[in-house]
């Protein structure tokens, strides 16, 4: 996992209902999820009849200060949002929890992923009067409850998720309660813990339920809606047309390794996605493996188990520096790559490498990698991929929604190496990565959303239709000519 160039990564929720220091859980809570988004952050705290906000750009601690949670304490509900822009703008007013007063109520809303026909519903309720404060798509579900007829604030929840596509988790507070909802597909993940008192939380990851030393209690599962209360906990459906997709990517790159996402341990996957990567390309002139910090390490530990090859730390990464993308020049870009990585030369110089990777998405971050090694004295380089190629865009979150900017969608795995100057380049096959993330689940996808692989869209693209289809590369069109499931009875591309 290295980001050179602000590739970006999808955001993290947490929620808590009734606790003394619902914003210092909060905070900490966001803390363990700052992984999935750096670019803001926000809380939105309430005692059940006033709701404060504080939110700011950047990381955490530079986000929301001192001062900052100083107007947050003595609330007992909060909700929280770790940022990276998937859809709008970096500006402050996108920042969420976003907070909405109206005369009867005020909610606070934050959200994950993506929200593929946000911009057809948004053309519709803008001609209805609808007026739009920033340009982030979350606004649009507020927009939905606020319109529907329903008699309840539970029952407009509900029909506005039925209205809305794609990948998403959301976290909703309000004076009654606290929601927590899941996309029909389960693409997002969700999960629930309980605090020794009693306090339920929501959550984008099991790891912010670990750091508070609270209990797990169950994913939010797709199609599902969670309310918590006075009352205490109640997990609802608001579809039935529900067929679960997980993202593959939160187990492959997104989340931490020591969450557990429908039950599977994300290092565990990793490992024996590694396992599997060696059993199908072995390297076999190879002396050590090394692994890309930090999420490859997990895979290249397996790769390495498999083979009865040393796992060797030939890269280091600084932890402290800032990202790469506010940068604003190549050079100084590729001035950043070094302060970020560097190779351990004692340890690579003459040796013949495995270089495992998580994933291979523009080409930059191999490319350089792979330069820096052989600089520092290395002799062959094997680039070994822990997921299939990535050839096809994703719109459900992960904000690579291009074809443009994917190298897999015009380039074979022997252009790759070429172009990053590899002496090989292979990659996990899209059963191995399903073998080996191993969902025991009842579904056309085996459980997981592997579209990023296969082209094939489990929630559809709705306003990404038409670009998608006319941006289509050969090499994607004849993937997906090879792989006939993906065709209509009509002949048509099934995306
Ligand atoms: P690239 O240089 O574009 O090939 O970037 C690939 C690197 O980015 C891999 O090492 C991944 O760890 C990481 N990565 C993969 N997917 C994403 C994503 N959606 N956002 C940010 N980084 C990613």
């Amino acid at each position: 996992m290295y980001d050179f160039n602000g590739l970006n990564e999808e955001c993290g929720v947490f929620g808590i209902w009734n606790h003394p220091e619902s914003a210092q859980l909060t905070y900490m809570g966001l803390h363990s999820l700052q992984h999935r988004g750096q670019e803001g952050a926000g809380i939105v705290c309430s005692d059940g009849n006033e709701f404060v906000s504080e939110r700011g750009l950047g990381l955490l601690t530079d986000a929301i200060n001192k001062t900052k949670m100083s107007h947050l304490q003595d609330y007992q509900y909060a909700i929280g949002h770790v940022r990276y822009a998937t859809s709008g703008n970096k500006g402050i007013e996108n920042i969420q929890p976003f907070l909405y007063h109206f005369y009867d109520m005020s909610v606070g809303v934050c959200h994950n992923g993506n929200l593929i026909n946000a911009q057809s519903l948004r053309q519709e309720l803008e001609h209805q009067g609808a007026i739009f404060h920033s340009s982030s798509d979350t606004e649009v579900i507020m927009h939905l409850i606020r319109r529907s007829k329903q008699p309840t604030f539970e029952e407009a929840l509900k029909e506005s998720l039925r209205i809305i596509k794609g990948g998403f988790t959301f976290a909703i507070l309000t004076k009654e309660g606290l929601y927590g909802a899941v996309d029909p597909n389960a693409i997002r993940p969700l999960v629930v813990g309980q605090m020794p008192n009693g306090a339920y939380i929501i959550a984008s990851e099991t790891c912010a339920i670990d750091v508070l030393g609270e209990e797990f209690v169950r994913d939010i599962h797709a199609g599902e809606y969670v309310v918590i209360n006075d009352e205490g906990i109640r997990v609802e459906s608001y579809t039935e047309h529900t067929n679960t997709a997980i993202s593959a990517m939160e187990y492959i790159y997104f989340a931490r390794p020591d969450s557990t996402i429908a039950g599977k341990n994300v290092h565990a996957v990793r490992k024996a996605s590694g396992k599997r990567l060696a059993q199908e390309s072995p390297a076999e002139t190879a002396d050590m493996v090394i692994g890309v910090p930090n999420s490859s390490l997990s895979a290249a530990s397996g790769y390495a188990e498999e083979m009865k090859l040393p796992y060797e730390m030939g890269l280091v990464k600084n932890q402290y520096v800032a990202r790469t993308f506010i940068q604003p020049t190549q050079e100084l870009r590729e001035q950043g790559v070094r302060t970020k990585l560097s190779p351990v030369k004692d340890i690579v110089h003459g040796k013949n490498i495995v270089l495992v990777d998580d994933s291979i998405v523009r080409g930059t971050t191999s490319k350089r990698i792979v330069r820096m090694l052989k600089e520092a004295g290395a002799k062959e380089i094997h680039v070994r991929i822990a997921s299939p190629e990535f050839m096809f865009p994703s719109f459900y979150g992960i904000d690579v929604s291009t074809t443009a900017e994917l190298i897999s969608a015009n380039k074979s795995p022997e252009e790759i190496c070429e172009h990053i100057g590899a002496d090989s380049v292979a990659y996990l096959s899209v059963d191995g990565l399903i073998d080996s993330i191993g969902l025991d689940v009842d579904s056309p996808y085996s459980g997981l959303c592997v579209e990023s692989f296969t082209g094939d869209y489990p929630a559809g693209l709705y306003d990404y239709e038409a670009d998608y289809k006319a941006n289509l590369s050969e090499r994607q069109k004849a993937y997906l000519a090879q792989n006939k499931q993906y065709f209509d009875s009509e002949g048509n591309l099934n995306v």
